[in-house]
């Protein structure tokens, strides 16, 4: 595996393998990593990409200095895990080589409307622009690619297709499924963050999404389950919602069939957030 962190080395690795007619897998990551983006590493091998991992925990989508600031690191874990998981190329770019203004902002963001400002774009804002500046940055560099993010974070893939078609960016985005613990909690990099009380309460989260997974019902319905089975765990939710899993709008009691499901909450101070597919069923009159 090779370890690259200059911005001018990495474009030209991912040249060089295009000019050998091999398609560049991108998988853009923070680092701390888990099954969940090992998944990714391994979907990317498995559709025969070259594959390119980047490690950057990007400040600009935190809009908390103290979320930032306790955001794991497993540096020496990652190089062991991303080898053993297939990637080509490790790019750990500094912080001085993505945003080289930083702590003053960067002039130019990426800012995609309506479905960054919803859901985790309402609760954190300024998070999306974050996301999206940092995607269009690693896109820039690495140029054609396939990259592959994780349906955890829904609303990611969601903004990411949104701003790859509307700056035509020679990209083909892949969204993978979510990877869970056997007892259901998704996988996540800030879970090592809760106590062992606190990975029992969040729980909830998954538990909230089977249960209405299992009885489809009307959207407010839904929505009143989600929310109770994460107030009687002592989740402090942040939204427990019922989505159309193409526009993130809130669905009505009027439709019917397959939608989404989103859940975010604090536990120990800890966010997490999750989601799941559900179908909607009439109102019984
Ligand atoms: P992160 O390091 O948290 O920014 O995540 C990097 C990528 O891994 C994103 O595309 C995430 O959606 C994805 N990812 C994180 N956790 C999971 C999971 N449990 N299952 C699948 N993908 C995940």
């Amino acid at each position: 595996m090779e370890y690259l962190s200059e911005i001018n080395e990495w474009r030209a690795y991912a040249n060089d393998q295009r000019a050998r007619g091999r398609r560049v897998g991108l998988v853009p990551t923070m680092g701390a990593l888990h099954g969940g983006h090992a998944s990714l590493f391994r979907a990317a091998r498995a559709h025969g990409d070259v594959v390119l991992a980047t490690i950057f925990v990007n400040p600009r989508q935190f809009n908390d200095s103290a979320d930032l600031a306790q955001y794991p690191r497993t540096p020496g874990y990652d190089r062991e895990m991303a080898q053993r998981n297939g990637v080509d190329c490790l790019i750990e770019p500094t912080l001085a080589t993505m945003w080289p203004d930083y702590p003053a902002p960067t002039p130019t963001t990426v800012s995609v409307h309506g479905l960054g400002d919803v859901l985790e774009g309402a609760g954190r804002p300024g998070h999306f622009d974050g996301v999206a500046s940092v995607v269009a940055k690693l896109i820039s560099v690495t140029g054609p690619c396939r990259a592959y993010f994780g349906e955890k974070d829904f609303q990611q893939v969601a903004v990411v297709r949104q701003m790859v078609r509307d700056l035509a960016m020679d990209v083909e985005v892949v969204g993978c499924p979510i990877v869970r613990d056997e007892d259901g909690l998704a996988l996540s990099s800030r879970n090592v963050l809760l106590s062992r009380a606190g990975r029992r309460r969040a729980l909830a989260l998954s538990r909230a999404l089977t249960l209405v997974q299992s009885q489809p019902a009307t959207a407010s319905a839904q929505r009143e389950r989600l929310r109770e089975t994460l107030d009687a765990a002592g989740v402090v939710t942040a939204y427990a919602e019922v989505v159309d899993p193409v526009t993130l709008e809130p669905s009505t009691d009027d439709e019917t069939g397959p939608r989404r499901a989103m859940v975010a909450g604090l536990i120990e101070d800890v966010r997490l957030i999750d989601n799941g597919p559900v179908t909607l069923a009439p109102r019984r009159s």
